[in-house]
């Protein structure tokens, strides 16, 4: 079958046949339709540290998508063929402690769709069954391929009661930015998005932000002074993982505040702990999405109103996917969508 994969251990991706997955007695196989680029897959194309130590070459990478039943292992339940579904990208092991408290995204024993298995970017695809998300009619595939990102904008954002607060957003990459949608959706009164990547912040305007905020230019005290906060903010949600900026959100925060960081900082990073400790922070960090709570949220999101479809800024028939990674390599892109069908 055709497949996207990491054939060599140097930059770039490459179009390849590949073998059909095989299923087992509880997976199902998935025709593919839509893909999406993540911000993983731009590691992988580039080929940094992390990935150089994660993933082994060859390897068919992605894992956002949406796509349709084609196979059913002998001991599935609950999925008919034709179903659509996406799915999420974390399989977990299903017998440590967490995962058997039902705390499938702190299972001790992940692994990556695309990552340390073979992913997404393939005519098809196999998971366990259990990953599968049967997708309701008001969801479109395009809508679909991005429900993984979409999903660690929902976990990050719902993670604090936002209705009425003041929320800051340190970064206004694809999930910042589908975060800030959120917030206003479910009822925040101010949401504040900072980047410094003016695309970006036009995006994020357009996606319903009170205030999207270039930090290379403007100071968040004044856009904060412009809008009558007083006292800082209640909700931070750090998704960008660079220093300077989650530095300027402890900075801004009330004291109470409660934070949600689920940006991934490079290195170390040095913090002044003072500001935690007087301001009676609370800081949760985020991973994935929950199994399946995150994922029944984006569905009713979707169903309740919320229009994510600006955040996709870019489509491409899965031949030329070489402009889909130029465009997200270029930063001046929300989702790029990769045309299977
Ligand atoms: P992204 O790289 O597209 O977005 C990060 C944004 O931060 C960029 O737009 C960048 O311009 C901006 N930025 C740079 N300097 C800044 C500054 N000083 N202030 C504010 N913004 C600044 O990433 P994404 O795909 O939207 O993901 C967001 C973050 O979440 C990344 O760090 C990613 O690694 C991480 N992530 C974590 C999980 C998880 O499970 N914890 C899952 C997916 C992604
Ligand atoms: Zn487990």
């Amino acid at each position: 079958m055709k497949s996207l994969a990491k054939l060599k251990a140097e930059p770039g991706i490459w179009m390849t046949d590949s073998e059909k997955p095989e299923m087992g007695p509880n997976d199902l196989l998935i025709k593919i339709k839509k893909t999406a680029i993540c911000g993983t897959d731009i590691h992988i194309y580039n080929w940094d540290e992390w990935s150089q130590k994660t993933i082994p070459v060859p390897m068919v990478v992605g894992h956002e998508y949406a796509g349709e039943v084609v196979g059913i292992g002998q001991e599935v339940r609950g999925f008919n063929i034709g179903d659509r579904v996406s799915g999420e990208g974390h399989i977990t092991c299903g017998h440590c402690r967490n995962c058997r408290a039902g705390r499938r995204h702190l299972c001790n024993n992940t692994f990556g769709v695309g990552v340390d298995r073979a992913g997404s970017f393939a005519e098809y695809l196999v998971i366990p069954a259990y990953n599968a998300f049967k997708l309701p009619d008001e969801v479109s595939d395009e809508l679909a391929a991005i429900f993984d990102p979409f999903g660690n904008a929902v976990h990050t954002a719902l993670s604090f009661d936002l209705v009425g607060e003041d929320v800051l957003i340190t970064g206004a990459g694809p999930i910042g930015i589908m975060a800030a949608a959120v917030a206003k959706h479910v009822g925040a009164r101010h949401v504040v998005i900072t980047d410094i990547n003016e695309y970006r912040l036009d995006l994020a305007r357009k996606m319903g932000a009170t205030r999207a905020v270039n930090v290379s230019k403007e100071n968040l005290k004044d856009v904060m002074n412009d809008l009558g906060m007083t006292e800082g903010f209640d909700v931070g949600l750090e998704m960008s993982g660079v220093p300077m900026a989650f530095r300027d959100m402890l900075e801004n925060m009330n004291n109470g505040g409660k934070i949600a960081m689920l940006g991934i900082p490079g290195q170390d990073m040095a913090i002044d702990w003072s500001k935690v400790i007087f301001k009676g922070l609370t800081i949760k960090g985020i991973y994935g999405r929950e199994m399946f709570e995150t994922w029944y949220k984006m569905a009713s999101l979707i169903q309740s109103g919320l229009d994510l479809s600006p955040i996709i800024t870019h489509h491409f028939p899965i031949d030329d996917f070489q402009q889909g990674f130029d465009a997200m390599l270029s930063g001046n892109s929300g989702k790029v969508i990769l045309h299977w069908d």
